[in-house]
């Protein structure tokens, strides 16, 4: 294996800044690759959430007001390093301009609850600072691993602002597309933001979709692989246009570069017997630790506590593509089934008052915390007995992964990552490792619900489910080295 050179660009990244699976993403791939022998860097926004004490975020004085225009106005922007708070030490920058980047909130305005107006300028900005960077760094990495539409105009750049710069030359580009439903589409004034040549931008042009400019398109025509976070969801998004938000022409003209690797989970975090986060550690050969996160999980959530009543957790952004509507449907025949709900998100206004209401008709069924709460999802894998996933579509998913290893048995829809990972347990065989429905209804959705509380209720078959997912390895690894592969194909040098 050859040892590479990587930059690792993200918009979020654990331990630093997180609204979902991208963060997890982003903080343990790297590692992965580090432990492969790579050398990694990561590039990311300084939001004002990254506490500069915290990480020891330093100034670097090659780095201090970098000059970056955005239109016909020139933006003074610094740098600021640290290293990754884990024995891995990934070497990571930040792109620091507190105009953009320096109110609560990463993409949403935290005192609005609205998308920011000016996220084209804020990530047109992170994308160029980022190729000067690498110039005032000297650091010519071989790969440039881009993730979703936030990165997506630096392979653009690469090949018209900087196409005749020599330090660029030999850097190959890959585009990780961790959900299409998101695309970074903007008015048509937008692309004159760039400063690249405006006459680029034509109907059908790579860069412009239904007039707008958008930062998704524009990254998988412009990069030299794209891949996607799972085998299913890489067939879903070509094969309609349901799945691939109009972008499923595209990923079918790509075909022959892309591809679907699923993601691994990062065990020295999400692992019952060291989480650090919950009252009671357990292992595989020693379960009884689970009960006393029940408890605890019933009174962090003010319900009352029962041995043998089945608790479903829920951990989920509050966003249409999660199968919420499906659960409202048949709210009432599911709390009949004597059981607890916990929910844990944050989104759409129109959810935080569904789940606030539903908390006050049923007291002791529903419990509710609308907050982004990191130390409270561990203790939800840790205290429930199963996990739902009613989603709609899902690129990967990582809370079903997580809670495998809990001995949380995942209730999913068959979708995107649920399918590659979530088999329907099967009574004779005594295989699989949770509950699926295959259509998106809510019929489906509540007979999944029933044959698991069914089986919940038979110890003997229930411990058999828990223990399937408890042994199964979806560790980085394996996924690590699927990435080497693709860079290897594409390299330059
Ligand atoms: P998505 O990326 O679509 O949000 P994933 O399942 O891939 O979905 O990843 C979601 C990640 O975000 C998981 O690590 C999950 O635990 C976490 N998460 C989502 N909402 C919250 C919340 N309100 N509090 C804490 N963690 C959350």
């Amino acid at each position: 294996m050859k040892k590479l050179k990587i930059l690792f660009l993200s918009s979020e990244v654990v331990p630093f800044a997180k609204t979902g699976g991208l963060a997890d993403v982003s903080g343990a791939l790297p590692k992965a690759l580090k432990e492969l022998g790579h050398e990694v860097r990561i590039i990311m926004p300084k939001y004002k959430v990254i506490n500069d004490r915290k990480y020891v975020l330093r100034e670097v004085i090659r780095l201090k007001d970098i000059p970056i225009s955005i239109g016909s106005s020139v933006k003074k922007v610094n740098v600021k390093s640290a290293f990754t708070p884990d024995p891995f030490k990934i070497q990571t920058y930040f792109i620091d301009y507190r105009p953009y980047f320096g109110k609560d909130g990463l993409y949403v305005d935290a005192a609005t609850n609205k998308e920011y107006s000016n996220n084209d300028e804020r990530f047109i900005l992170f994308c160029k600072a980022v190729m000067e960077t690498l110039k005032l760094l000297f650091w010519q990495p071989d790969i440039i691993h881009c993730n979703d539409w936030q990165t997506g105009l630096v392979p653009f750049f690469l090949k018209t602002l900087y196409k005749d710069d020599a330090f660029f030359k030999k850097i190959s580009t890959l585009i990780t597309v961790h959900n299409v439903g998101y695309q970074g589409n903007f008015p048509p004034g937008s692309f004159q933001k760039t400063n690249v040549d405006s006459t680029l931008f034509t109907p059908g042009s790579p860069v412009e979709y239904y007039g707008k400019f958008s930062f998704l398109k524009t990254g998988l025509y412009y990069a030299d692989h794209i891949t996607t976070v799972s085998r299913q969801y890489s067939q879903e998004i070509q094969q309609s246009r349901e799945y691939g938000f109009g972008f499923e022409g595209i990923f079918k003209e790509r075909s022959n570069m892309f591809t679907g690797i699923t993601n691994g989970v990062d065990y020295s975090t999400w692992s019952p017997d060291i989480d650090a986060y919950i009252p009671a550690n357990y292992e595989y050969n020693n379960l009884s630790g689970k009960s006393v996160n029940k408890k605890a999980l019933a009174e962090r959530f003010g319900l009352p506590y029962k041995e043998n009543m089945p608790v479903i957790g829920m951990i989920s952004r509050l966003v249409n593509q999660k199968g919420f509507d499906l659960l409202e449907e048949i709210i009432k025949p599911v709390v009949k089934m004597n059981l607890q709900l916990v929910i844990l998100g944050t989104g759409a206004p129109k959810y935080h008052a569904l789940f606030t209401q539903l908390n006050k008709k049923y007291p002791d069924n529903i419990g509710i915390c609308l907050k982004f709460d990191e130390e409270l999802a561990h203790l939800i894998e840790a205290g429930s007995d199963m996990f739902l996933m009613p989603s709609k579509y899902e690129p990967c998913g990582l809370n079903q992964l997580f809670s495998l290893r809990y001995g949380t048995v995942p209730i999913v829809r068959k979708t995107g990552g649920l399918a590659d990972t979530i088999t329907e347990f099967n009574t004779r065989s005594g295989a699989g490792n949770g509950f699926v429905f295959e259509d998106y209804s809510s019929g489906e959705l509540l007979d999944a619900i029933k044959r698991a509380v069914e089986s919940y209720h038979k110890p003997k078959i229930w411990k058999k489910i828990m223990k399937n997912g408890m042994k199964q390895d979806f560790s980085w690894k394996e996924s690590a080295k699927k990435y080497y592969k693709v860079y290897e194909k594409i390299l330059k040098r």
